[in-house]
């Protein structure tokens, strides 16, 4: 089964995209560290090809480190393209974006040609954060469900550095499969268009692969005999027993337990976690596309 989620349509999304694009120098696209490819929205690329792009792997503090670093290799690597990692304890935002922005355009700044960038990112991608931080008050809001930015702004960064907020919402878009419950897991889309089993249950298996000494540590499970054996569904039981999420007679209480997965995985009790790799992503595109 794969999630669907249709929030809404983004016809004035992308009018209001596409009238900006062509007085813009720079897209940045905010993406989540955990599923850079997932997070990344397909329209936005349709509306700005040919554009420099800069692409910020936010949340990096929830990231692991190692696939970080081969996310933003296999982004430079794309002509017109350069990547940085950040996250809301980034001292100087500003500073990292303008520069960043400045070798992807650098005929352009000082007060005859000032640079004009626009932000753009899926919903908890942590986008209000950053320009609140940038802005140095609380002009956005954030909030933790998914699609309560609404705020259009532009910024002054520096006296020759304009940084707009992209105008409307861009909602995830689902073109991948795994992207779906990848999104899902992260929180990037409304609670009620998922099963939070599934969900669970389809992170353990993207898990338990590259990261099992996290979820031994996490719920004490190093040194059970038999554990690789187990599927996902039994190990999802596991792990509801091990964290007390039993209904009378010792049932395991699976919905208790997907929720205590997938809120782990949220807070980062489990460490730093990515979901996917470049090569990975890839494989699962070139799937779809077959299908
Ligand atoms: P927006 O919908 O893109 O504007 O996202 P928000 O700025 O509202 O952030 C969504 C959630 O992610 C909030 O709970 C933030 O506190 C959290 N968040 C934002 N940036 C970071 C970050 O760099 N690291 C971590 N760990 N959490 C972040």
């Amino acid at each position: 089964m794969s999630i669907q989620w249709f929030p809404g349509h983004m016809n004035v999304t992308r009018k209001a995209i596409a009238e900006r694009v062509p007085e813009i120098d720079v897209v940045i696209e905010l993406l989540d560290a955990r599923l850079p490819g997932s997070s990344a929205n397909p329209l936005l690329a349709e509306l700005t090809r040919g554009k420099p792009s800069l692409k910020v792997l936010n949340k990096q503090d929830l990231a692991d480190a190692e696939r970080t670093r081969l996310w933003l290799a296999h982004y430079q690597a794309q002509p017109g393209t350069n990547a940085l990692a950040l996250d809301a304890s980034e001292p100087a935002p500003a500073r990292r974006l303008i520069d960043a922005s400045r070798v992807l355009a650098p005929l352009r700044g000082g007060m005859v040609k000032p640079m004009r960038v626009l932000i753009c990112g899926i919903p908890n991608v942590g986008k209000s954060t950053l320009m609140n931080s940038m802005v140095g008050q609380r002009s956005a809001k954030t909030g933790d469900e998914p699609g309560i930015t609404k705020v259009e702004q532009k910024i002054l960064l520096a006296s020759d550095f304009y940084l707009f907020d992209t105008p409307g919402m861009l909602w995830p878009r689902i073109s991948v499969i795994e992207a779906g419950y990848h999104l899902a897991a992260s929180g990037a889309i409304g609670r009620n268009a998922y099963d939070e089993e599934d969900v669970a249950l389809e992170l353990l298996a993207r898990v338990r692969g590259p990261y099992r000494n996290r979820l031994e540590a996490r719920y004490k499970l190093a040194g059970l005999k038999g554990l690789e054996a187990l599927t996902d569904s039994e190990l999802l039981e596991l792990i509801g027993r091990k964290r007390g999420g039993l209904m009378p007679g010792g049932i395991v209480n699976r919905q208790k337990a997907a929720e205590i997965i997938l809120h782990d995985f949220r807070s980062g009790a489990w460490g730093r976690i990515t979901l996917e790799t470049p090569d990975e992503y890839a494989l699962w595109q070139a799937a779809g596309e077959q299908r």
